[in-house]
């Protein structure tokens, strides 16, 4: 055996990193400089449990040492940030006859009897693996024992070092397991973390005097409101008293029942001072674990609150107005995407729902989407922009790509802490779990409820994550609650960032929401959305199917108000704030009727016969519609689409100074790849301005913008520029250019390729700073030579996302652009660059700064306490 070295006495001096050695280890060492009555605690690195869960035998004998000539011990896990889980606490290490006869003395027999029978079962279990039937409640330590050395052939260690060395090494082979591996990747940690692990003196919670354990916190979890919580049980150990059902107190006075409080004031003023300084010395609202030894307090261990997103905006927003941490930390302290679990909608409980399952409300809010059965089916249609709700029998973990994917998951099977429940909660995304009674078929694509009703694959549901329910259809819904504490945390936010953040809105819900979120402005309102309603997709269809230029005249003349209204309640919610319109971009056949049925209803509207519908959509079928008749090219094949939307956009922006809400409006290009397409919209944008001047008399400026969203014009973008006031960033066709890969059937392969390490991520999730962020650059780069005050921005779905976010600052974007409920989190994102890379970015040359977010793409941000 070898003597180890790097066990270390946690002491106000020792040299201890939570880097090294965990941050549960780091922050016992805290309690203790802050003078809290921490038992003897010695911290193990990672380097040296990694050792042991590869075969190394610790010299557990030496460690015990310290420990006395009866030691008695629990193990904790100490990973480098607290959210990354580890293997559960072992408690009372060390009981054996002797022990239990020693502490007989002091405790009594009972009470020693009760610790070594509690220490068996939870060996048998946690480090022997044995089944929990053959420990059940109410066993009598011989009970226990005897389970143990039936089911082992060999009877319960005796000896403490022996004890000791199989927890650690069951402790450290649980951490180096998939699925507790999977787990903390899920939530941000690299593939390499470590764990620590401290062993500390247990502090008997049973015998003589007042003897007991507790739990307090200072805070709401929920609501992150200042207010003691937690539970105190006399005669018990770890966690026990909140698990109580029985016997448990409560800390202050409460009307409900006794408390500590009331039975040891002394000890309840002395916890109270302990928890103010240590939110003052830790900087962070903790949970504090503590024993009552024979009257005296001991603290054993404290956690960051667990909290809900909600709360930790309040506790950051409270701790920084206290003065206890700057503004600038209070933001680095919440991930941005903890923001989009914070802004979701809860369905409306005054509107009618249909219900078709009941189950486990597993991760708050609520979100509608057409089912998905299969995780790469969910990436395919977040792919195609598709809000997608996965429905499984149970969640794993080839699942989790899937569930980024998804708005929303529903499983027939499993419980709070299943896999898919705490999967979706790391994600924030709205989950239900346990909904028994659903018969799902994977192969089949359907999903039977009790009542037979049946859905399939495609079919819109929406899922109650608050309150465990499945609804057909898209359920109303009512905005999230936003209390005081988002709002300073916002302005704060905006505050420190430097990059503007918009939206991408077509409705005026959308419009309305992003307002709500603070957005400045529009930066993608996509104009063929304003199409799929039915009154106006019937009217399109007539426009598309015209056999020559004046019916199609006529058809567009009918969507030209239709157009300009929808502009202008964008315009009038928007109060000015810029709104950037995009002329028509997908291919035509996207409206075309997609079944028989539909071309029958068709060729009724239109008076045609089935046969002349069926030809005209033969007519206009393409091999690869992406690659083809869509965007600028409609444009200038068939210009009277775009002479209709500039028209509808200027007459609304007229109407809307009239009505007193001025806009310049951007107006901007889709899909061009040559200057010369650009140059012959604009031409004809120009006139149909002038000729509106003309018409109303009033005068309005405007600007003429492009989406880049082929490498050509990413290419050309120094000469294109010469032609127009802004360009975006189109970074879902970009990418899908860039790579030859499409964004709508990526998904099918996209688990395996990220697998296999062929790409790091996934490139439509978040921006390929290698391939396509080097277009990016090549396009900014010669259009600020052209033009130096050109407006650019980004627009795809990476507008949203904290990574490419940060690449986009750099090379110079004037803002982001992403969906409404990603605004906040945008802008927290931003305001999180400017604080922390705010010295880096003047020095770092382009390539370092690459580097350096790639490996902190893999770290994530910083929150351990
Ligand atoms: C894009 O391609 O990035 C974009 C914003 O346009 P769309 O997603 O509508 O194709
Ligand atoms: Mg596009």
């Amino acid at each position: 055996m070898q003597k180890l070295p790097e066990f270390v006495e946690i002491t106000p001096s020792a040299s201890i990193a939570s880097s090294a050695y965990g941050a549960r280890a780091k922050c016992l060492q805290r309690l203790i400089r802050l003078d809290m009555p921490v038992p003897l605690s010695i911290a193990l690195p990672f380097i040296e449990v990694r050792a042991i869960a590869s075969g190394h035998r610790p010299d557990t004998k030496s460690l015990l040492e310290g420990f006395g000539q009866f030691p008695l011990i629990s193990v904790r896990p100490s990973a480098e940030t607290s959210d990354w889980g580890g293997p559960g606490t072992i408690l009372n290490i060390g009981m054996n006859a002797a022990t239990t006869a020693h502490l007989a003395d002091t405790i009594g027999q009972e009470a020693a009897d009760k610790l070594y029978r509690r220490f068996v079962q939870s060996f048998s279990v946690e480090v022997a693996r044995l089944d929990t039937e053959a420990f059940p409640p109410g066993q009598s330590l011989d009970g226990a024992l005897a389970a143990y050395e039936s089911e082992m052939d060999e009877p319960f260690p005796d000896d403490p070092a022996v004890q000791l060395l199989e927890v650690l090494r069951s402790m450290a082979r649980a951490w180096e397991g998939t699925t507790a591996r999977l787990l903390r990747q899920a939530k941000g940690a690299p593939a390499e973390a470590g764990l620590g692990l401290v062993v500390q003196r247990m502090a008997l919670g049973l015998g003589q005097g007042e003897c007991g354990s507790g739990v307090i916190q200072f805070i709401d979890q929920a609501t992150g409101a200042k207010q003691i919580k937690g539970r105190y049980k006399s005669q018990a150990q770890g966690r026990e008293a909140l698990t109580a059902e029985a016997g448990a107190l409560y800390l202050t006075r409460d009307k409900r029942g006794e408390s500590l409080e009331e039975r040891c004031p002394e000890i309840y003023a002395e916890l109270l001072a302990h928890g103010a300084r240590g939110r003052i010395g830790l900087r962070e609202e903790m949970q504090i674990e503590f024993t009552v030894e024979d009257g005296a307090l001991r603290i054993l261990d404290a956690v960051r609150v667990p909290r809900s997103s909600r709360a930790g905006v309040r506790v950051a927003v409270d701790l920084a107005n206290d003065e206890v941490i700057p503004r600038q930390e209070a933001l680095m302290r919440v991930e941005p995407q903890a923001l989009g679990e914070l802004l979701h909608p809860q369905v409306d409980p005054d509107a009618p729902k249909d219900v078709f399952a009941s189950g486990i409300a597993a991760s708050p809010g609520a979100a509608t989407g057409r089912i998905v059965f299969s995780a790469p089916a969910a990436q395919t249609c977040a792919a195609q922009g598709d809000a997608c709700v996965l429905v499984r029998h149970e969640t794993s973990p080839e699942d989790i790509r899937g569930m980024h994917a998804a708005v929303g998951v529903l499983t027939e099977r499993g419980g709070v802490t299943s896999h898919a429940a705490v999967i979706a909660r790391g994600l924030g995304v709205p989950c239900v779990v346990g909904a028994s009674g659903l018969a799902i078929s994977s192969r089949e694509k359907t999903m039977t409820t009790v009542d037979g009703r049946v859905f399939r694959e495609g079919d819109v549901i929406t899922i109650d994550g608050s309150r465990g329910e499945g609804l057909a259809g898209e359920a109303a819904m009512l905005p999230a609650t936003l209390d005081d504490g988002f709002a300073t945390f916002m302005a704060w936010a905006e505050e420190f960032s430097d990059l503007g953040v918009r939206a991408n809105a077509d409705t005026p819900q959308d419009a309305e929401t992003s307002l709500r979120f603070q957005a400045d402005g529009i930066g993608l309102c996509r104009t063929e959305h304003m199409f799929f309603e039915d009154d106006r997709l019937t009217v399109m269809r007539e426009m598309i199917f015209a056999d020559d230029a004046e019916d199609r005249r006529a058809a567009l003349e009918r969507l030209l108000p239709m157009q300009r209204e929808d502009l202008l309640a964008l315009f009038e919610i928007m109060e000015g704030k810029p709104v950037c319109i995009r002329l028509f971009d997908p291919p035509l056949h996207e409206f075309l009727p997609q079944n028989r049925e539909g071309v029958r209803q068709l060729a009724e509207a239109m008076d045609l016969s089935v046969s002349r519908v069926n030809q005209r959509i033969e007519a206009l079928r393409e091999f690869n519609p992406m690659l083809g008749m869509r965007g600028v090219r409609l444009g200038i094949t068939v210009p009277e689409i775009y002479d209709m939307q500039a028209r509808a956009i200027f007459e609304a922006t007229v109407e809307a100074a009239r009505r007193g809400a001025p806009i310049e409006p951007e107006i901007m290009i889709p899909l061009v790849s040559a200057k010369r397409e650009v140059e012959l919209v604009k031409g004809r944008i120009d006139s149909v301005a002038a000729a509106v001047r003309a018409e109303t008399g009033c005068d309005f400026g405007y600007q003429i913008g492009v989406i880049v969203e082929t490498p050509r014009a990413a290419l050309r973008a120094g000469e294109i520029a010469d032609h127009v006031d802004f360009m975006s960033f189109g970074t879902n066709d970009l990418t899908q250019m860039t790579y030859g890969l499409s964004r709508d059937d990526a998904g099918r392969f996209m688990g395996a390729y990220v697998q296999q390490g062929v790409y790091p991520e996934d490139p439509f999730h978040i921006l390929d700073i290698e391939g396509v962020g080097e277009l990016l650059l090549i396009a900014a780069d010669r259009a600020r030579a052209t033009k130096r005050d050109l407006t650019m921005s980004i627009c795809g779905e990476h507008g949203g996302n904290a990574d490419s976010i940060a690449f986009c600052r750099m090379a110079g974007i004037d803002y982001v652009s992403c969906s409404p409920f990603r605004v906040p989190g945008a802008r927290l994102a931003a305001a999180q660059l400017v604080i922390s890379e705010a010295p880096e970015r003047q020095k770092a040359t382009l390539s370092q700064w690459i580097a350096r977010r790639l490996k902190l793409r893999q770290g994530g941000l910083p929150n351990e306490v």
